[in-house]
């Protein structure tokens, strides 16, 4: 009798845990399609097809290594559409000692994965994820030694801790951060690379008619699917990025620009959050290109930024912080979220371009994630888990470990603070500073107040209004409440009540 091995649809590493001493002779590795995880949020289309395809292809390549693999599609008969019935119906199909898991990225599949311990008599073996440079309990252990929680300081030490881009005990390049150099606005006539797309074969092309049958309604455009569905492509569309893009990530970075979804971003997070890519490899190959002086020192610290820095702190902060950090709401948002997020019809250009660009794609870069539809969310107090549904349906890469405090505490500040040291607000001025939207905009950017100003510049005022209780001692708030404090009631009530006007028409 062997062992009875769950891989999940973002668990597609031949390194997982939940594969280590795997024997194909006498162990099944088994992959269910349920209903439940396609649905528990109304996914975009291709986020479906990204990840039912990928799991199909993953499932080929164990049974060609030999691995026995009993696989279960959304549409067969027998199919019971939860991960528990499948196991249940599993274990009727194969004697096995116990079950072998590795640890999920979210916190609903944590508790189901407890709960068959108590509910199945063969033994659970619920085993790490090590895909990451910190484990939870590694990120536990720093942030029990803080009050206050920033991820430039964890991200220093996972830097000196795991030898990346350091000299000796120095950060390489004398310093740790070349931020400021990653701010610039796009010149007119900088040439945009385009990336590579991979065409759908017949397993992709199945499961897209699957999805369009199963899931007509749901968010987002089933044409124009390219995002890798093997490791061989992730490997392909990675190598693609490092040759005509990643020089200029790093200047760019914060950019957007009309039409342009992409930019010099790598695309890579939906293949690092499924398991096709793993973040050490990536951040090893940015360090080579460094040293083999094909890529410049702020884009390489950049983009290992991103991915040492931030993206293991978001999941530090998720496993350190749930299951209450769910439903926080520290600046007590009410508001629904507006209907032109699914549909993506608004006078607003700018937020017209984000949502339009990730219903064509499942993407948008992070910029138009935190200044556009999250800023925009932020100003007009929208209730944070509505937000936070939403982005968790809407991107490829949405997996709720980084999609949550994302959401929660950078885009919202729905956290008091926890993780991100002020709101990340803005009024139009910063907007137009990055990208070219407003020029094709109903509204004036320039305007502050009046039917024909920007939305954005009277709702930033608004919302320090409103908030100043909560944000006023903020220290990097300083400013924008100096400003304030020179203004008097009368102008002070103009914004208010374009505020109101506005709020009034969503
Ligand atoms: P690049 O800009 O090329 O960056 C390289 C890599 O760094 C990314 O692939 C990603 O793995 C990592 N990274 C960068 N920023 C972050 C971050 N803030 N948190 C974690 N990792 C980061 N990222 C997701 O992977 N899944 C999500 O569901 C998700 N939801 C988000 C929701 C909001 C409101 C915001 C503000 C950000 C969210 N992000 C999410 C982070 C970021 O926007 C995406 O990782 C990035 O846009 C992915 O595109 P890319 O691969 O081209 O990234
Ligand atoms: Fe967005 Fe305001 Fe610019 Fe219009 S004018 S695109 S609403 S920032």
């Amino acid at each position: 009798m062997g062992v009875l091995r769950l891989l999940l649809g973002d668990q597609l590493s031949a390194h997982i845990s939940a594969l280590q001493g795997a024997s194909p002779n006498d162990d099944t590795v088994v992959m269910f399609e349920v209903m439940e995880e396609c649905s528990y949020v109304p996914h975009h289309k291709q986020k479906i097809i990204l990840f039912l395809s990928a799991m199909r292809h993953f499932a080929l390549e164990l049974q060609n290594k030999g691995f026995t693999v009993d696989y279960v599609k959304l549409d067969d008969k027998e199919n019971t559409g939860s991960l528990t019935g499948e196991i249940k119906r599993a274990l009727q199909r194969h004697r096995v000692t116990s079950i072998a898991v590795t640890e999920p990225g979210e916190w609903r599949i944590q508790e189901m994965f407890e709960s068959w311990k108590a509910h199945f008599e063969t033994p659970v073996q619920i085993l790490p994820d090590t895909r990451f440079f910190a484990s939870k309990e590694r990120f536990k252990r720093w942030a029990e030694r803080r009050k206050i929680w920033r991820m430039e300081h964890f991200y220093r030490e996972m830097r000196k801790e795991h030898k990346v881009l350091m000299n000796g005990d120095k950060p390489l390049g004398g310093t740790w951060n070349f931020d400021t150099e990653n701010r610039k606005k796009l010149p007119r006539d900088i040439k945009i690379p385009n990336r590579l797309r991979h065409k759908p074969d017949t397993i992709t092309k199945d499961i897209t008619r699957l999805v369009s049958e199963k899931f007509p309604n749901n968010f987002g455009s089933l044409e124009g699917f390219g995002w890798p569905v093997t490791r061989n492509q992730a490997l392909q569309s990675l190598e693609h990025f490092f040759e005509i893009a990643f020089t200029k990530f790093g200047d760019y970075q914060d950019s957007m620009k009309e039409g342009e979804i992409f930019l010099f971003h790598s695309l890579i997070s939906p293949s690092l959050n499924i398991g096709l890519l793993s973040p050490r490899e990536v951040c090893e190959a940015a360090e080579l290109a460094l040293s083999e002086g094909k890529v410049p020192i702020n884009a390489v610290e950049g983009f290992i930024r991103q991915i040492l820095g931030w993206r293991e702190y978001i999941r530090g902060v998720y496993w350190e912080l749930m299951p209450q950090y769910a439903s926080c709401n520290s600046l007590s948002g009410k508001r629904s979220l507006p209907e032109f997020y699914w549909t993506g019809v608004t006078d607003l250009a700018c937020l017209r371009e984000a949502i339009g660009s990730t219903h064509k794609t499942a993407y948008s870069h992070h910029i138009q994630r935190l200044m556009i539809t999250g800023n925009f969310a932020a100003l007009i107090g929208v209730e944070p888990r509505q937000l936070e549904r939403w982005y968790l349906a809407v991107y490829a890469d949405a997996i709720e470990w980084v999609e949550m405090p994302n959401t929660l505490g950078m885009a919202l500040f729905a956290d008091g603070g926890k993780m991100a040291s002020k709101p990340y607000i803005s009024s139009g001025s910063y907007i137009n500073r990055m990208s070219d939207f407003c020029a094709g905009c109903k509204y004036s950017v320039q305007k502050k107040n009046g039917a024909e100003a920007c939305p954005f510049n009277y709702l930033y005022w608004g919302y320090l209004i409103r908030h100043e209780s909560q944000l006023a001692q903020n220290p990097r708030m300083a400013m924008p409440y100096r400003t304030l404090r020179s203004w008097d009631d009368e102008t002070k009530n103009t914004y208010l009540h374009d505020t109101e006007e506005f709020l009034k028409t969503l």
